[in-house]
């Protein structure tokens, strides 16, 4: 096993489930280990990176929406975004 694989091997979350997180993040409502667990995929995963910079400029959606009323069509659009980040 490669290094990098290693590594991607300890990643909890894949990218999907880290978008459905990101709201929770940013609000600071996750508890310790988790957030530790998406800083850790971030150090790791460069589009998740990216991604999560771009939400931070959108973040105050977070604060009406919860991910779960998230529409599905945005969502997918999210996860178009990873995937088109090469994930
Ligand atoms: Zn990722």
């Amino acid at each position: 096993m490669t290094k990098e694989e290693e590594k991607k091997g300890t990643h909890r979350h894949s990218c999907e489930a880290l978008v459905d997180l990101l709201c929770d993040y940013l609000e600071g409502e996750l508890p310790l280990d988790e957030r530790a667990e998406i800083d850790r995929h971030m150090a790791d995963c460069p589009p998740c990176l990216a991604f999560l910079n771009t939400y931070q400029k959108t973040a105050e959606i977070c604060r009406a929406l919860r991910p779960e009323d998230i529409p599905k069509e945005v969502q997918e659009r999210l996860i178009r975004f990873l995937v088109s980040q090469g994930r």
